[in-house]
C-alpha cells in the first residue's frame, strides 16, 4: 500500500471516545463520497493500519469519525492524537458503498449504526445526493444520546432540505425525546420508522446500511421478508451493505 502524510488539523471529542479528525493529507488521490482510507503507524508490531470511511468528500481535508475501542490495536493510538500531530494516510481509496453502486430509485434509506454514520455524512455534503433523490432519510442508530454526532450539521440539512430529509435518531438504552427508542430492527418491526420518516421500505427504494453486523444482518433479514434483496449489477436489487467488523 501506498502511504501518505497526513497532519491533524482539528479534533472534534462528540462523547468520551467517540471523536472527528480533520486530518489534511493533500496527497490523497481523488475519491467518491462512501469510500474508505487506511489510517495507521508504525509500531512496535510493524505498520499497524485499520480502514475508516471518510466521512467528508474529496478535499485536501478528510474528516474521520471515529470510536475508541477499548483494547482495540489502532484506536488507542487515534484517540490520543493532537492537532499538529502526523498520521500515515493511504493514497488510494477504496470500498464500493457509494451512491454510484446503488440502484436508480427516487427514495433512499441511509441507516448507519455507531460511526457507521460517517459515510453518510460525506454523502450528505454532496449536492448531486440532495438533486437525485426525491426523499431522503437517514437513521442512526446509537445507545446513548450523547452518542448521537453531527447534531449541528444535520440541523442544518433539516433547515435547507426538509421536505425531502428525515433524521431519525434510534437509541437503545435511554428515553430521548424526538428520537425512537430500542434497536433498529425493532422500530422497522414495529413501523416506527417508517412512520417517522414518512417513507415505505417498497421494492423500487433503495437502503444503504453502515456499521454493526448484528444490525446489518438482522436488518437484512427483515427486509427480506419485505421482498427486498442485495443489489448486485447483473441481478438488481435495493440493499448496499458495509461491513465495519
Ligand atoms: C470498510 C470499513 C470502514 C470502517 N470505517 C470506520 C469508521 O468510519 N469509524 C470507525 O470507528 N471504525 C471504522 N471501521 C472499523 C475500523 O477499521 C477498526 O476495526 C476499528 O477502529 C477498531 O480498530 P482497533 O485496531 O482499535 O481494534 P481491533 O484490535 O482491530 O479490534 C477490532 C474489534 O473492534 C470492534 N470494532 C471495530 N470497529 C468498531 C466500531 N466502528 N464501533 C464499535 N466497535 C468496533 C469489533 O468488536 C472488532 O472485532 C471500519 C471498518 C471497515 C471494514
Amino acid at each position: 500500500m501506498k502511504w501518505t502524510r497526513g497532519t491533524v488539523q482539528r479534533k472534534t471529542v462528540w462523547a468520551p471516545g467517540l471523536f472527528t479528525l480533520e486530518i489534511h493529507a493533500p496527497g490523497v488521490a481523488r475519491f467518491e463520497a462512501g469510500q474508505f482510507l487506511q489510517l495507521g503507524f508504525d509500531g512496535e508490531d510493524g505498520h499497524v493500519h485499520r480502514p475508516y470511511s471518510v466521512a467528508s468528500p474529496h478535499g485536501t481535508i478528510l474528516d474521520f469519525f471515529i470510536v475508541l475501542v477499548e483494547n482495540g490495536k489502532l484506536t488507542p493510538s487515534l484517540w490520543k492524537l493532537e492537532v499538529g500531530d502526523e498520521i500515515d494516510v493511504s493514497e488510494k481509496a477504496a470500498g464500493s458503498f457509494t451512491l454510484s453502486q446503488c440502484p436508480d430509485s427516487s427514495t433512499i434509506w441511509l441507516i448507519g449504526t455507531g460511526t457507521g454514520l460517517a459515510p453518510y455524512i460525506a454523502m450528505l455534503r454532496c449536492q448531486e445526493t440532495w438533486d437525485r433523490f426525491d426523499r431522503i432519510a437517514l437513521v442512526h442508530g446509537v445507545r446513548h444520546e450523547s452518542d448521537l454526532a453531527y447534531q449541528p450539521e444535520l440541523a442544518s440539512h433539516l433547515q435547507n432540505h426538509g421536505q425531502k430529509f428525515a433524521y431519525i435518531p434510534v437509541v437503545s438504552r435511554e428515553t430521548v425525546e424526538g428520537a425512537l427508542q430500542g434497536r433498529i430492527t425493532h422500530c422497522l418491526t414495529n413501523g416506527s420508522l417508517e412512520e417517522a420518516a414518512k417513507m415505505e421500505f417498497t421494492s423500487d427504494c433503495c437502503v444503504m446500511m453502515c456499521g454493526n453486523p448484528d444490525m446489518l444482518n438482522e436488518t437484512e433479514a427483515l427486509l427480506g421478508e419485505r421482498g427486498l434483496k442485495k443489489h448486485k449489477k447483473k441481478d438488481p436489487g435495493n440493499i448496499v451493505v458495509e461491513r465495519y467488523w
